[in-house]
C-alpha cells in the first residue's frame, strides 16, 4: 500500500477535496477524502502540502520523428508563413526524409529522452501519430517505434495511423492511388491486426486531404476497427467539423477556424473537440473559439501537437497555461481538457484521467498548493512526484 499524506487539494476533477490523502493498493486507487489518512501500515508519499492530479494525459503529439527545423523557426520569425515554407520545399516533407532515413532504433532513441521530459512534467499517457513515414516500410517503422518506446519507459502511449498526414512526394500527380495504399490491406489492415495503432486520424485541408479523401479513409479504417479522428479546420474552413460529426470520430482537433455549422455539427454529435492551443501560440495565428465550443457544449480536450515544425512545444502544463491566457478557458477547464476529457478522448475513461476508486492509480504530486497557482505560474515545472500505476516513476530531486 502507498498512501500520499498531506495533500493540499485533490483535483478530481469533479471537485476539489482540501487537506486530503489518497490510498492506493497495487495499480490503483482504493480510497481518499478529506482529513488525516486513517492509520496504515503502508509506504507514505508526502505531498507538503501540495496539489495532487490526474496523471496528465497529452491526447494529440506527433512526437516520434527525425531531425529538427529551427532554420524554418528563425524564418517564421521574420515574417514568413507556415504554407509559404512548405511551398518552398520546407515543413513536413523534411520531416519525412528524416523520418525515411533513420532506423527504427534511431526513431527510438531519438524519442526516448522528449518522453523522459514529458514525464517530468506530470504526463503519463500519450497518444503518437505515425504520419512520417507515408511508405508501407516507414509507416510501419514509426508505428513499431511507438510499441517498442510504450515498452521502454513507463508513459502509456496510445498509436493513431495518419498515413493520410501530407501526400507522399512520389504521389504528387496520383492522388486516387495514395489513398489506395492509406486504405490498403497491406498497410491499414495490417496495421490494424497487429494492434499498431487504435485510431485512424486525416489532415483534412486545402494543403493535405480533401473531404471526399478523408472521408474514404476514415469509412475504411472503421471496417478496421480504427476509431476515427480528424485534423479539421486548422488552416482553412472546408467543412471538416461537419466530416467528423458524420463519420462519427470521436474527436475533431485542431478548430481554429472552425465555424457555426461545425460547432453545432460537434455538440449535436457528442464529438469531442480538440484544441491544441501551443500550436496556435508556436505559429502566432488566432487560437480556436474556446468559449464558443465550450457554450455549445462541446467538451474540450487540450493537447500538444508536440512535432517539430508547428509545435515544438513538449510541456503540456505550458500549453494548458496557454489554454488559459490565449484561448481564455479557466485552469479547471483546461485540466480537465487534458485529464479527464483527454481520457474519454482516448477510450480509456474507464480507467484513467480520474480520481475515483477502482480507477488505475496514474497521479501528480505538485508543488503548488493548488492547480490555480500552477497554471498561473506559466512555464514553472511545478511537478514535484509522478506515479503511475500506483509506483513511483518520477520523483524531482529535493
Ligand atoms: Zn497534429
Amino acid at each position: 500500500m502507498l498512501v500520499i499524506e498531506n495533500i493540499g487539494e485533490l483535483f478530481l476533477p469533479e471537485a476539489r477535496l482540501l487537506d486530503a490523502y489518497l490510498s492506493i493498493e497495487g495499480d490503483h486507487i482504493v480510497s481518499f477524502g478529506e482529513g488525516p489518512a486513517p492509520k496504515h501500515n503502508g509506504d507514505t508519499l508526502d505531498a507538503g502540502g501540495g496539489a495532487v492530479i490526474p496523471g496528465l494525459i497529452d491526447a494529440h503529439t506527433h512526437l516520434v520523428f527525425a531531425g529538427t527545423r529551427e532554420d524554418e523557426f528563425v524564418h517564421r520569425c521574420a515574417g514568413k508563413s507556415y504554407l509559404e515554407i512548405a511551398k518552398a520545399g520546407g515543413g513536413i516533407q523534411r520531416t519525412v526524409q528524416a523520418v525515411r532515413d533513420a532506423s527504427l532504433d534511431e526513431l527510438v532513441e531519438l524519442a526516448l529522452p522528449r518522453l523522459a521530459r514529458m514525464l517530468s512534467y506530470g504526463v503519463t499517457t500519450i497518444e503518437v501519430k505515425s504520419g512520417y513515414g507515408l511508405t508501407l516500410r516507414d509507416e510501419i517503422k514509426m508505428l513499431e517505434a511507438v510499441r517498442r518506446l510504450g515498452e521502454l519507459q513507463p508513459i502509456e502511449l496510445v498509436g493513431t495511423y495518419l498515413a493520410a498526414h501530407t501526400l507522399a512526394p512520389e504521389y504528387r500527380d496520383r492522388r486516387k492511388a495514395y489513398i489506395d495504399l492509406v486504405v490498403s490491406d497491406e498497410l491499414m489492415a495490417r496495421v490494424a491486426e497487429e494492434g499498431l495503432a487504435e485510431f485512424c486520424d486525416v489532415f483534412c485541408e486545402d494543403s493535405a486531404f480533401t473531404l471526399e479523401e478523408s472521408r474514404r479513409v476514415l469509412e475504411k479504417g472503421k471496417e478496421h476497427g480504427l476509431t476515427p479522428k480528424i485534423h479539421a479546420d486548422q488552416i482553412t474552413q472546408m467543412g471538416a467539423s461537419r466530416l467528423a460529426a458524420e463519420v462519427g470520430a470521436i474527436t475533431a482537433e485542431h478548430l481554429e477556424h472552425i465555424d457555426e455549422g461545425g460547432i453545432e455539427a460537434l455538440a449535436k454529435a457528442s464529438v469531442i473537440g480538440g484544441l491544441l492551443p501551443g500550436c496556435s501560440f508556436y505559429l502566432g495565428v488566432a487560437q480556436a473559439p474556446a468559449r464558443r465550443l465550450l457554450e455549445a457544449g462541446v467538451r474540450l480536450t487540450v493537447a500538444t501537437d508536440y512535432n517539430p515544425g508547428s509545435s515544438v512545444v513538449e510541456s503540456l502544463p505550458l500549453t494548458l497555461s496557454i489554454a488559459c491566457t490565449q484561448a481564455k478557458m479557466t485552469p479547471e477547464e483546461a485540466l480537465t481538457g487534458a485529464t479527464a476529457n483527454a481520457a474519454d478522448a482516448l477510450l480509456r475513461g474507464d480507467r484513467i484521467g480520474r480520481i475515483a476508486r477502482e480507477l488505475q492509480a496514474d497521479l501528480v504530486v505538485l508543488e503548488t498548493p493548488n492547480v490555480d497557482q500552477w497554471l498561473y505560474q506559466v512555464g514553472r515545472n511545478a511537478v514535484r512526484a509522478v506515479v503511475k500505476k500506483g509506483r513511483i516513476v518520477y520523483e524531482r530531486a529535493p
